[in-house]
Formats: C-alpha cells, structure tokens, sequence
C-alpha cells in the first residue's frame, strides 16, 4: 500500500480566509456520514458519496455545514471536502450565444447570452456547459466560450516538479516550474488544463489532473486498509477518555486516513469517522478473494477507434488496462485480462472468460470516437437485458463514473444502460468506460499522456473498489 501514502500536511488554516469565502465544494471519499453537530459521535443524517456537489453554509476550524444533494442539511469534517471555486460561462463567440433545455441543437431556446457575457457556471455534460439562467439550470454548447473565475481561489500542485506552459497542451512552451503544494490563481480551464496566475502577473497553464482545486490535499486519502482483531469501540478522539461512537465486531474492514501516534484516524464502510488504537487492526487487502475480468477493448485487426493523429485505440486501451491491473493487484485482487498484448478476440468469447472463470465482475476499457470533433468526456455502460446480473452492472458503472469523474480534466458524458455484445453475452456483473474521445483534438493528447492514464487509472480501481464495498 506504500502507493497510497501522500505527505499529509496541515496548512488548512493559513488559507482559511481564503476557503470561508467560498461555498461550492465536492466530497472526496465514498460513503461518508453527515452529523447533526460538528463532532462525530453526534446524530447521522445522511451519507455522501464521492463526487457528491454541495454548498458550504458554514464552518467551524474542522468542520463544515453543508446542504447534501438530498436537501439535508449537516456536518462534515473538512478534510472529506474540496472546496471549488466559483466559476463562470464567458462567452467568446462573437455573438449571441443560445441558453437551451438540454445539451443538443434541437432542444428549446430558454435565453441567450450576449458576447462578452457571463453566466454561472455548475458543470459540464455531453460537451455543454451547464450554466445558472434565471435562477434555473440551462445548457450552453461549450465550444462557444470558455470557464473562467475571478483568481481569487487558488489551486495546488499535487505532484513534482510540473511544467507550466504558454499554451493548454504538452505543445506549450515551459516557462515555469510548480512544485507540490505551491498555490496558484485560477483563472478558469480550457481543454482540461487549468490557467493559472503567476507571481509576475503572467498567466500560464499546467494539467489539471495534476492540481488540487483547493488547498484540501486530501484528494486520495486513503493511507490503507485495516482489519479490526477485535470487537473495537470507535472513538471520537485520541485517547481513550474519548467518547465512544460505536463498537464495531472484529474483522471489521476500516479505511485509515491519518496517522496520529499509535492512533488510526478511520472511515469504516458505514460512513462513521473516529480514531482506533492501532494495536487492534492490522493490515488488510482490500480486494482480496476478488476476480476481476479486465477486457481492453479491440485488438489484432480491430483497432478501434482511429485518432485524428493516427493512433490506435486498442493501443490505449492496452496501456490503461495495464495500470487499472496493477491497482488491483496492490488491492489484492486477482486479474485476469481478457488480452495482454495486441491479438483479436470476439467480443462473445471474452465475456464467455468472465463466465468460464466464475469471476466478481468484468470490465471493459475503450475510448470514444465521433464524427463531430468538438465532442469530449467520460461515459459508462452497463447492460439490464441480455446480462443476468443487470442491477450489480448497473452499480458498477455508476461507481467508476462517479470516482474518475472526479479528475480536473475529465468532464461528464453520462451512464448508460445499452445492450453491447460485450455487456449482454455475459452474466458476470459488467461495465464499460469510454474514457474520452480520440477523435477531439484536445481530449486525445490528454488520452495519450502517461501522467493522465495514471490517475485514471487509479480512479477506476478506487470506484471497482467502492463497488465492492457499499454494496
Ligand atoms: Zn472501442
């Protein structure tokens, strides 16, 4: 697990000024309680899920008050929050830019924007900007302007040294360097990349999937995974003095995500926080006794999609599988890859391997391709007709979208049920990802580098993860 273990600093209060400003965040962990007070033994209210979007209504130096997407209102610990900054549509396009019901040309005008203008921006999905209009959400094409925000939030370098270029792509000249934790101005994105401001007034541009949005760097929290030896009282702090909030039975799997003498800070997978003495855990695999199916999509004399550039998706689709087999196997699963080098298999006979080998799930990697080139993002696929275990694909799906999602430079294209050969000749739990289109321009040369694969990847084995254990 010694991959997981991030430098844990607490700078939080130098910029506290800076984060109690602010009011949009994000949840950084899966299955987390909210409280009825700023502490954790208090009342549960609800439980979130990474990725979850909410609104900061206050805080206290540990805590935040949020509004939940169900509406409910309570508290959560700061560090399972990432507070974003407020961020905006500019439009570019020389004029009159339409607001519309929903992301295609076809649907209903509600408004327009002039050149020039600004709107609110809330998301992005199937490559239109989901902005405020009226008080209502509306749907702008995104190629008509860009997201922009004010510099007043900044952003962290969460690895080092990073380059920071002249232009949005590897193509850019370097002009500075940006070492981990350094903070920037954000100044909005454009293809994936975040624009920053530099010390001198200039403005530069470095990888999204790179930089924290906030000061929070408690992005993958994760330290490792523990068993309880014992039946175990979790504390609210500590030591023992401190209030009991439950007692969890031994073999209880927790998540560790800070160190603080011989005590574990913990997350158990009902979404409780508190503090163990570590002489009652012990590590544990999180995957272990799970066989998981990895299928990269294409192969032999199917390539797949073909990029503008040339490239081969079942090239890429190699590449990322091989990083998702290495996550999980530090996870302690045991993988099976439906290939492992560039041959042709029928898509019938590689979900027939998932069936044959009894597996827990299987999963499809590709990447997407369109005759339109200005379309971007990620989507999952899952299967309810043909597949047996339709409701679990279901899961699946949602699971992977909702943790890689979560990467700055990847942007929502939805979770769909269709009926793939792939998806429906098996009855082992299945999705597939379509992790960006290699026919844009842009979303292609972030597909292609190594740094970018990367955390895909391990988004990916953290939302297979999630999977198994909130079921
Ligand atoms: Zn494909």
């Amino acid at each position: 697990m010694k991959k997981y273990i991030a430098l844990i600093i607490l700078i939080m209060l130098i910029f506290q000024t800076t984060v109690f400003a602010l009011d949009l965040g994000r949840i950084n962990i899966d299955a987390i309680n909210i409280t009825n007070e700023p502490n954790y033994e208090s009342k549960v209210l609800d439980k979130l899920n990474k990725n979850d979007h909410i609104n900061i209504l206050d805080s206290t130096d540990n805590y935040y008050k949020i509004k939940a997407p169900s509406g409910k209102t309570g508290w959560i610990d700061k560090f399972f929050v990432n507070v974003q900054p407020q961020r905006y549509f500019f439009n570019t396009c020389g004029t009159n830019a339409n607001l519309r019901m929903s992301p295609t040309t076809s649907s209903k005008i509600i408004g327009q924007v002039e050149d020039g203008g600004k709107l609110k921006y809330i998301d992005t999905f199937h490559s239109w900007y989901v902005v405020e209009y009226k008080g209502m959400e509306a749907f702008v094409a995104s190629w008509l302007g860009d997201i922009v925000s004010d510099g007043s939030h900044l952003v962290h370098f969460i690895d080092e040294p990073i380059n920071i270029r002249t232009n949005p792509s590897l193509e850019g000249e370097v002009i500075s360097r940006g070492y981990k934790y350094d903070g920037y101005k954000y100044l909005g994105e454009e293809y994936g990349w975040f624009k920053l401001g530099l010390d001198d007034g200039s403005q530069g541009y470095a990888a999204g999937w790179l930089l924290s949005l906030d000061n929070n760097f408690y992005i993958n929290n994760i330290l490792s995974f523990k068993n309880t030896t014992d039946n175990l009282r979790l504390r609210s702090g500590p030591s023992l003095n401190h209030e009991i909030i439950t007692v969890m039975p031994k073999n209880t799997e927790v998540r560790v995500i800070e160190l603080e003498g011989e005590w574990n800070k913990i997350v158990t997978w009902d979404g409780y926080v508190g503090f163990c003495h570590d002489d009652y855990l012990e590590e544990t695999l999180p995957l272990s006794g799970k066989t998981i199916v990895l299928n990269p999509g294409h192969g032999g004399k199917d390539p797949g999609a073909i990029s503008s550039s040339g490239r081969f998706e079942k090239d890429v689709n190699l590449s990322v599988s091989f990083m998702v087999r290495d996550v999980l196997e530090d996870f302690g699963a045991n993988v099976v890859m439906t290939r492992d080098k560039d041959t042709y298999i029928s898509r019938v006979a590689r979900a027939k391997m998932a069936d044959d080998l009894n597996a827990d799930i299987m999963f499809s990697i590709h990447h997407n391709a369109l005759n339109n080139s200005n379309y971007y993002g990620m989507s999952t696929y899952y299967d309810t007709k043909g597949n047996k275990s339709g409701a679990e694909s279901s899961r699946l799906a949602e699971s992977i979208y909702d943790s890689v999602v979560g990467i700055n430079s990847i942007y929502r294209d939805g979770i769909y049920d269709r009926n793939f050969e792939v998806l429906r000749s098996t009855n082992t739990p299945a999705a597939l990802i379509e992790i960006g289109f290699m026919t844009n321009a842009w979303e292609e040369k972030n597909i292609q580098n190594y740094s970018f694969q990367q955390e895909v990847s391990r988004q990916i084995a953290f939302g297979i993860l999630d999977y198994f254990k909130t079921k």
